[in-house]
């Protein structure tokens, strides 16, 4: 496994949409164990595939219940609402209000390409739809509302 490098917003590849995937492969294997490395040692809750300059749909999360591999992930019914901080660490040390759904269930296929659904409440349904939405070409600093602060690092 290898550490990868976390690209930051500026860079054009977070813009982009990303394509699916269609099988798994030996390369995609050592991408997702890299991305779940590279995820821990940024002590991030989750990181989509554009964010190591890969253009594709993949993400990892993990909320502290352990790694979450998402290859293609959809949103297919979400309900409820939170508002609260989010960071991005393709963002280091910032943070801004974002309202998102509190619920969210999500279609997805895991690393052995098995079609899987997902629930999500709260921290989980947060980071699903933050990472989906990099798969779009979308950073969580569009939907902000009011400032972008800095955000000490014991909280980011
Ligand atoms: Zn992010």
């Amino acid at each position: 496994m290898a550490l990868r490098t976390i690209r930051l917003q500026g860079d054009p590849v977070l813009t982009k949409k990303c394509r699916e995937i269609t099988q798994m492969t030996p390369k995609i294997q050592i991408l997702i164990e890299d991305m779940l490395e590279t995820m821990y040692e940024a002590e991030g809750v989750g990181l989509a595939a554009p964010q190591v300059g890969i253009l594709k749909r993949l993400v990892v999360i993990d909320i502290g219940d352990g790694p979450l591999v998402l290859i293609n992930p959809e949103i297919i019914s979400s309900d409820g609402e939170q508002t609260g901080s989010e960071g991005c660490l393709s963002l280091p040390g910032k943070g801004g209000q974002v309202t998102r759904p509190n619920h969210v269930i999500a279609k997805a296929y895991d690393e052995n390409m098995n079609e899987m659904t997902i629930e999500g409440k709260e921290l989980l349904a947060r980071a699903i739809c933050h990472e989906c939405d990099h798969l779009e070409g979308h950073m969580y600093t569009e939907f902000v509302e009011g400032e972008i602060y800095d955000v000490p690092p014991e909280e980011g």
